[in-house]
């Protein structure tokens, strides 16, 4: 049933934009926050959230949604220039069943190498804050 019902104003994400789970910053504005996966499937997994109160696709307002797409274009090529990838997947999920963990909208911008199998969705793995920061900055310095 997590597909329907209402926003729930203390998950994480709504911590992460109220400051009181830190991230590693990649990007903010007044109506974005980007910052990295902090259980990353690859080097370089960024997310990608609006500031508004919606926990999927179906919930957010067209507009809001045009202006986190294209926002995600944009620091998808951020992520393209700094690290080079061979390929970049963008996912969405909505509802528990299609694997969505975080009930408030967002975009995924999970870079893949030719080499390198990426780890599987919400594996559990805690990336190091140092290392995402890191990465963030490179990502930051070419938007
Ligand atoms: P979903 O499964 O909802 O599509 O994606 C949620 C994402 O949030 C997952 O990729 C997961 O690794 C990430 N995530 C979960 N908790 C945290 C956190 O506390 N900080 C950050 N930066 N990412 C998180």
């Amino acid at each position: 049933m997590s597909l329907y019902g209402d926003y729930d104003p203390k998950n994480i994400f709504a911590k992460i934009l109220s400051g009181d789970i830190p991230c590693a910053k990649v990007y903010e504005d007044a109506r974005i926050l980007s910052f990295m996966d902090a259980f990353p499937q690859a080097k370089g997994h960024t997310l990608v959230i609006p500031k508004v109160s919606a926990r999927n696709l179906f919930d957010i307002r067209c507009e809001d949604l045009q202006n986190l797409i294209a926002h995600t274009q944009k620091i998808g090529r951020a992520v393209r220039s700094a690290l080079e990838p061979d390929g970049i997947r963008i996912a969405q999920f909505n509802g528990e069943a299609a694997g969505q963990t975080v009930f408030h909208i967002h975009f995924h911008i999970i870079p893949a190498w030719d080499d390198a199998a990426p780890r599987a969705h919400a594996s559990g793995q805690m990336a190091d804050m140092a290392e995402l920061k890191d990465l963030a900055s490179r990502i930051k310095a070419k938007l």
